[in-house]
């Protein structure tokens, strides 16, 4: 095989070779948007090249003719990248579907079956000869005037055609690219001239006779195209991407630069700062946010900050969460800062309101429990009168009573006794739920209080045969608490015990010191007590509710005793304002056992 040398070969291998490794690189960054496009592209121009500078270096026209062919897979290759590429990069990648590559494909591939089988038909090349008359023997297509056949015509209308549509989606691209990206925009569009010049200089001027420049053109623009995209990572964030992302967010974004001038922001922005139908690019924070008080000032030389920010009249106020975050290029310089802007006002109006309901909850609250306390306290005396000229009646001070009037006077007595109870549950809860009950605490001897309590409960056991014993460690410590609520519990305990125990039923009472492995941070030690009684017990499922307030249990047993479910409540508040712990073991139908310590009195020291 024959070849010739010449000095057209030297930039033909420089510009392979560049063209190649630009192909190596950009398929490597191909995730990023456009990369594959891009790749293709330069694969292309490098056949192209590769291809030429061999048709150049052979000598006989039928090895030239086919290098040419070789060729053609570039030249065809190249504006299907070019305008994949465009579409890509100007955001329109859902128009690549596999029918229409296949529809921009037609026409290439029609033209490369015609390159291959141009000696049947001469419609690409009319008349290939080789012409000596230059520096080297170089291919000819053909003779003026039919120096190209139709199809190289309407192949490089075609090719043209796919050329400046995609300049022209660039050209939109970067008219409405906002500032900060009109660089790289820029940079594209440059890109895309070079091919345009190159070909229209080889078509009608021919300066380098004898050489095609439009392969070399595109190895420019295969550079430039890098460069653009890879120096201002482009492929990082492509402007579609960032219309996408920052116009579509709800939150306003503003970009200074390092001179505290607006570069660029987003329509949330325009919209929330009032900017709407102003030129704002470009003009310094201080001139167009002058109405925001210091706040430009506050910021300056601030590069991060997060605050809350209030904007617009009294009636119509609008809450922001400000943030401040830095810029940096890549030698890690300042270039500029990002402010973002965060509606919270509906956020801001909701923890309003909520604070507004509950400091309403709370006075409705506080009313009920000062109606509450103001009418127990309004009952009480009524009552007390009642109840003593009641006993002063049945005690025959006004005269005799019979049997039948003194039964009467007997019920009255126990119904206000009743009354009276309830009345004092009714306000023991209310001082509970308003944090009113005042306990009174000190050093107690609960021996002392459940004799008391004993003492008075006795009675009414004995009236159902109901036996009742008190198991005492010998050496009981004092307790810190309430006496009087003290005594309270453990009358309610009893009088529950008594209540749902049958007639001649057990019930016991237990003391005991021990340590507290109850609770870690509690106090060391814990009186124990236990009133366990052989009564109707309580269903497992009411056990978790029995210290519910109002809370009455559906057994048909409980319900034959009178009550109003607040005993229990009352007593788990008061054992647990003194630092102890209830809770209950029940066996249905065989008994209960309710527990609750009480601290030690000398466990602080
Ligand atoms: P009241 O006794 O007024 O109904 P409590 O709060 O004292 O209210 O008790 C709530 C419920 O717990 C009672 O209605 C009853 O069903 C159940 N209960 C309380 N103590 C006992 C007990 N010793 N034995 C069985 N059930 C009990």
């Amino acid at each position: 095989m024959e070849w010739q040398y010449t000095l057209y070969l030297i930039p033909l291998a420089i510009a392979a070779l560049i063209s190649a490794g630009l192909a190596w690189y950009t398929w490597r960054q191909r995730p990023a948007a456009g990369a594959i496009s891009l790749a293709l592209l330069c694969l292309s121009s490098t056949v192209w090249l590769v291809a030429y500078a061999l048709q150049v270096a052979s000598v006989d026209l039928e090895l030239k003719l086919f290098w040419a062919g070789l060729r053609y897979v570039g030249v065809v290759g190249v504006p299907m990248a070019w305008f994949c590429f465009a579409l890509e990069y100007t955001g329109r990648l859902h128009l690549l579907t596999r029918r229409n590559l296949a529809l921009l494909s037609i026409e290439p591939l029609l033209t490369l079956l015609l390159v291959w089988t141009n000696e049947r038909h001469h419609l690409i090349w009319p008349h290939p000869t080789i012409d000596d008359a230059g520096p080297f023997a170089a291919f000819k297509a053909g003779l003026l005037p039919a120096a190209h056949g139709p199809v190289w015509w309407a192949h490089a209308v075609y090719s043209y055609a796919l050329f400046v549509w995609g300049l022209y989606l660039f050209f939109r691209a970067f008219r409405r690219s906002p500032q900060l990206y009109r660089g790289q925009a820029g940079a594209i569009l440059a890109g895309g001239m070079f091919p345009l010049v190159g070909n229209l200089l080889s078509t009608f001027w021919d300066p380098l006779p004898y050489l095609d420049l439009t392969p070399f053109s595109f190895t420019l623009t295969g550079l430039l195209l890098t460069w653009g995209l890879f120096r201002f990572h482009l492929l990082d964030l492509v402007p579609v991407a960032r219309d996408a992302v920052v116009d579509g967010l709800g939150d306003s974004v503003l970009v200074l630069d390092a001179r505290n001038r607006l570069v660029d922001l987003n329509p949330a922005a325009v919209r929330t700062l009032g900017l709407t139908g102003k030129q704002v690019i470009g003009r310094p924070a201080a001139e167009l946010f002058a109405d925001y008080g210091d706040l430009v000032r506050k910021l300056r030389g601030v590069h991060e900050a997060q605050m809350g920010l209030v904007l617009g009249p009294a009636q119509d106020r609008q809450y922001f969460d400000l943030r401040v975050s830095p810029l940096y290029d890549r030698r890690g310089a300042l270039t500029g800062r990002i402010v973002v802007l965060h509606d919270v006002t509906e956020r801001k109006r909701a923890a309003d309101e909520l604070q507004q309901a509950k400091e309403e909850a709370e006075t409705a609250n506080q009313a009920k429990s000062e109606f509450v306390s103001v009418a127990s306290h309004d009952l009480r005396v009524p009552m007390t009168a009642i109840r003593g000229y009641t006993e002063l009646l049945l005690q025959g001070v006004a005269g005799p009573v019979n049997e039948e009037q003194a039964e009467f006077l007997r019920t009255i007595r126990a119904n206000i006794v009743r009354m009276a109870a309830l009345v004092s549950d009714l306000a023991d809860i209310s001082r509970i739920e308003s944090g009113n009950l005042r306990l009174h605490l000190g050093p107690v001897s609960l021996r002392q209080v459940l004799e008391d309590v004993v003492r008075a409960v006795r009675i009414q056991m004995e009236g159902k045969e109901q036996i009742l014993t008190v198991q005492d460690a010998s050496s009981l410590p004092l307790v810190w608490g309430d006496a009087v609520r003290l005594d309270q519990i453990l009358t309610n305990l009893l009088n529950n015990a008594h209540k749902f125990s049958p007639r001649g039923g057990q019930i016991r009472i237990h003391l005991e010191c021990v340590e507290n492995h109850w609770a870690e941070d509690g106090p060391p030690e814990v009186v124990h007590v236990a009133v366990e009684d052989s009564g109707i017990g309580i269903r497992p499922e009411d056990q978790s509710k029995i210290f519910e307030k109002f809370f009455r249990s559906e057994d048909e047993e409980a319900r034959k005793a009178p009550g109003t479910g607040l005993g229990l409540s009352i007593v788990q508040s008061l054992v647990e304002l003194q630092g102890g712990r209830i809770w209950v073991e029940s066996e249905f139908r065989r008994g209960s056992t309710f527990h609750f310590t009480v601290p030690v009195a000398d466990w602080e020291d």
